[in-house]
């Protein structure tokens, strides 16, 4: 199978005035090695085989796409689920997890990193990490470490070691900032396997590409169901934007396709209390690319909020700033409560317990008026294991 990166990005990774490789210069050859490393790797069939192979085998993919009925009666509309939920360690992070390892590997590298926020790309990469035998470190801020007790048991099961960071607010941004300078320390052997379409460039066009597959696997699965590749919308949670990278991507060229992406609102996009980095947030430089951040006037970031510590992250990829700016994307977002409802109604009704993340994609259904005939794609990112005990915890309220 052939890929085709048409992503809209120049040679130095901006994507129009977002993008680019605001690195320490300590990283600089790591991150030309690792461009030209990844330019000569998706270009080769072996490598493209190797990664189809676990795709298929060991992932399970492709993952189904399935006609939700009862969605689709209650917002008259043809409402699919793409399950990403249903892939091996429950989310999309292992697609790019998969990618990552084996290029680290084909570099000659021997010592995998990656920072967590709800603990799925942790796990994912210790998932990779124990298939192809390499020591793996995953920085994970300490009130993340409390809130998602089942994912660190899974790594440490995995036999990665989980750093707990206890500096700034102790969630995603923090565990960022301790892998980038574990990268800075260990630049020779270590690969830094970043979990979303974030970071300096080819970071953002690597992981996204990494995430292709779930609008390659749209189309043709879009194709056999309806006799046509392309639906009216697609719908997609949005932390830093990899399961929306991965759903748009293919779609991005086709105009008539509607790209919606959803924030995470919080207790809501007018309040301080948000994680709504779009929406609510202004230009500047995080974790080595310019994108649009949640920031004080002077330029100190301000800490996100929302009940999803997937999507609790203070900035997004520059591809997706840009895609909004430039209003190829539409960007919703739902709060906390709206979240939960969808979660409730998804289960409920199709028998699908979604992850937190994922249930702000199913909440901008309720915010979007649909023609009857219209296809619309939803990306399921994952599954609600992991969300259990907040679920109960509202169960019970
Ligand atoms: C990590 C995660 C997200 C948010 O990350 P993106 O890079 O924006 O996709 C969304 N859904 C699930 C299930 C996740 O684990």
């Amino acid at each position: 199978m052939k890929y085709k990166t048409t992503l809209p990005v120049d040679e130095k990774g901006f994507y129009g005035r977002f993008g680019g490789a605001y690195i320490p210069e300590i990283l600089y050859s790591n991150v030309s090695n690792l461009k030209k490393a990844f330019a000569e790797a998706i270009d080769d069939p072996a490598f493209i085989s190797e990664v189809e192979t676990l795709l298929a085998d060991y992932v399970g993919r492709p993952s189904p796409l399935y006609k939700a009925e009862s969605l689709s009666r209650h917002y008259g509309a043809k409402i699919y689920l793409k399950r990403e939920d249903l892939n091996h360690t429950g989310a999309h992070k292992i697609n790019n997890a998969i990618g990552s390892a084996l290029l680290a590997r084909r570099m000659g590298k021997t010592r995998l990193i990656a920072e967590t926020g709800a603990g799925q790309h942790g796990v994912a990469t210790a998932t990779v990490a124990a298939l192809l035998g390499m020591p793996c470190v995953v920085y994970m801020g300490a009130t993340d470490v409390e809130r998602q007790q089942p994912n660190v048991q899974r790594m440490r099961m995995l036999g990665a070691e989980v750093r707990p960071v206890h500096s700034g607010n102790k969630t995603l941004k923090d565990a960022t900032n301790e892998a980038i300078r574990d990268w800075c320390c260990n630049p020779a052997d270590t690969f830094y396997v970043i979990g979303s379409t974030v970071g300096p460039h080819p970071y953002p066009e690597m992981v996204a590409y990494f995430q292709s597959v779930i609008s390659r696997e749209i189309k043709a699965q879009l194709l056999a169901k309806e006799g046509r590749e392309n639906p009216d919308y697609v719908i997609a949670c949005i932390g830093g934007g990899s399961n929306a990278a991965g759903a748009f991507y293919h779609f991005i060229d086709n105009p008539e396709v509607k790209l919606v992406a959803v924030e995470a609102a919080g207790l809501g996009t007018d309040t301080d209390m948000t994680a709504a980095s779009i929406l609510t947030g202004t230009p500047g430089i995080l974790h080595g690319s310019r994108t649009l951040l949640l920031q004080t006037d002077d330029g100190q970031i301000i800490e996100p909020y929302s009940i999803s510590a997937g999507l609790d992250y203070p900035g997004v990829g520059p591809l997706h700033a840009f895609l909004a700016e430039s209003g190829r994307s539409k960007v919703l977002a739902a709060t906390d409560d709206e979240a939960l409802a969808a979660a409730y109604f998804l289960t409920r009704n199709e028998g699908i317990i979604p992850a937190l993340e994922s249930a702000h994609a199913l909440a901008g259904l309720e915010k979007i008026k649909f023609n009857k005939d219209d296809i619309v794609v939803v990306n399921l990112s994952g599954r609600g294991d992991k969300d259990m005990s907040t679920y109960i915890s509202h169960l019970e309220k």
